[in-house]
């Protein structure tokens, strides 16, 4: 239901920071409903590297979530990460009963490799989850979520390069979900790193920098804009950006990325904004945001798009 994901880039800033950072997100987006909610952050790990995700989830209010988060023996609130990426999220049940294991952020395996938090519903999920637990993957929870979550796994597994993207990751995985997401994926595979996509359901980036952007990132400018002039910018956009347009690099330098599937959650970090639109694929990567658009093949049809996975 409410998805705010926090990064910071070369911006030194405390875990206890960063925890009232995503809290403050989830409560911005706390009138929408939810029955639980949860977070991804990085485990005690000095250095940006990291090398252990830390999932806290809890039925209820986000305020028993931020209970919880301080109970957490292994969290040194002190520690300091220069770059950190956040996910959280407030869950309305649609597959699944309200409950800590069927809260987001789903994750691929109990090692957490990859986490992901979604708002909407996987509707072939079913033969996707099928499919999965032929392969050997085990599932935990009853929510539509988890399959994406397995999927990435599964694609990063049977990936044919070392080298392969997490923004790769994330098109094939979209390229087999049918019904409405909007994703945002973190992984220990792709430390400081993070991509985010929507079909349906609506998500944008914040941009926070005190770096002014650089003659080469001026395509981004029309794309980036004030949260009061959306509408013009992002009809502008749609113009421009065609299914296979790439747009690069805002901010190398410190900077700061909000992700949020409500304007509520970022307004008060930034005014500098992009809506992503159906099928974009965002991507950090040091420091840089990029977006292309994906062209849809096999996803509208379920059973081939599991075919196509084998
Ligand atoms: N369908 C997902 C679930 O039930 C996400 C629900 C939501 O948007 O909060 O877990």
């Amino acid at each position: 239901c409410g998805i705010f994901a926090y990064m910071n880039y070369r911006v030194p800033r405390t875990r206890k920071e960063i925890f009232e950072t995503l809290i403050k997100g989830l409560q911005r987006l706390e009138y929408r409903g939810y029955d639980s909610a949860g977070v991804a952050i990085d485990g005690n790990n000095h250095e940006v590297k990291e090398k252990h995700i830390q999932l806290v989830k809890k039925k209820g209010k986000v305020k028993a979530l931020d209970e919880e988060l301080y109970k957490q023996d292994s969290m040194d609130l002190k520690v300091e990460f220069e770059t950190h990426f956040g996910i959280a999220h407030t869950r309305w049940a649609t597959h699944g009963v309200p409950s800590a294991v069927n809260s987001h952020p789903q994750r691929s395996d109990k090692g957490n490799e990859f986490v992901v938090i979604h708002n909407g519903i996987i509707t072939n999920y079913k033969d996707l989850r099928k499919f999965l637990e032929s392969k050997g993957y085990e599932f935990e929870s009853e929510t539509d979520t988890e399959t994406i979550a397995k999927l990435i796994k599964y694609v990063f597994d049977n990936r044919e390069t070392e080298d392969i993207t997490f923004s790769t990751l994330v098109e094939r995985v979209i390229q087999q979900l049918e019904g409405a997401f909007a994703l945002v994926f973190k992984s220990i595979h792709y430390p400081g790193e993070a991509v985010a996509t929507r079909r349906g359901s609506p998500l944008l980036i914040g941009v926070r920098s005190k770096y002014k952007l650089s003659t080469e990132q001026i395509p981004v400018l029309y794309r980036t804009c004030n949260i009061e002039n959306v509408k013009m910018i992002c009809k502008a956009r749609m113009k421009r950006l065609d299914s296979s347009a790439c747009l690069h690099a805002v901010g190398d330098k410190a900077v700061e990325f909000f992700f949020a599937s409500d304007a509520s959650a970022i307004i008060e970090h930034t005014n500098r904004v992009i809506f992503l639109e159906d099928d974009d694929i965002a991507a950090v990567a040091d420091g840089k945001l990029s977006i292309h658009r994906i062209k849809r093949s096999a996803s509208d049809d379920p059973s081939r798009a599991i075919q196509t996975l084998q």
